[in-house]
């Protein structure tokens, strides 16, 4: 039931992807958005997943996973980078609110992945975000989709790699860390990375 908070990391995974079926099968039951729930809240939040996303207007968190007020965590920056402000926002949702799962939400067509691989000359601090993108991508001849995905992985690693709470919250199987991309065509969702331990 959409409506039970997940509590382990992998009924949180679950629990997302199938938001995402029933996104998919265009039967959303828009869980979560009334304003009984909004206030309901209030007092407090309890997000059970916590999403690293790009700011790219294709791809809406809640609606994607046919979620509501108080289920996501969402962060969102252009080319999901593992940025320091992202890493914060996502330490905070793990340590302070205990969301149980860390989604790295890449996307297909993404425009700030495609700049970082053209590698052509950008505005203002443009350039300062490509850079993030850049390390994750292996060669010049990668394709966009190749880099998409690379870059998931790799904004992943700079999570576990930037943060001793991360790290240790993944080895303690208290979060579980996911990779996926979406299809920006279709809207599926699909897991391309997963980082827990054995008992998480
Ligand atoms: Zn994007």
């Amino acid at each position: 039931m959409p409506t039970t908070r997940p509590t382990t990391p992998r009924e949180a995974r679950d629990s997302l992807l199938a938001g995402n079926r029933r996104f998919l099968a265009d039967e959303p039951i828009g869980p979560n958005r009334g304003l009984d729930r909004m206030a309901a809240l209030a007092r407090g939040q309890e997000p059970w997943a916590t999403i690293l996303g790009c700011a790219d207007s294709r791809v809406p968190l809640e609606i994607l996973f046919d979620a509501g007020f108080g289920d996501i965590f969402v962060v969102r920056v252009a080319g999901n980078v593992a940025s320091s402000e992202t890493v914060a926002s996502i330490e905070y949702s793990v340590e302070v609110l205990g969301t149980p799962l860390v989604v790295v939400l890449g996307h297909t067509g993404c425009g700030a992945v495609q700049a970082a691989v053209d590698n052509g000359r950008t505005p203002g601090r443009i350039p300062a975000l490509l850079r993030q993108i850049r390390a994750a991508i292996p060669s010049a001849e990668t394709t966009i989709d190749q880099a998409v995905e690379a870059n998931v992985r790799h904004q992943i690693q700079a999570l576990l790699d930037d943060s001793s709470d991360l790290r240790d919250a993944c080895d303690d199987g208290r979060i579980m860390l996911v990779g996926a991309v979406v299809d920006t065509a279709t809207g599926e969702v699909r897991i391309v990375d997963e980082r827990s331990s054995s008992e998480g």
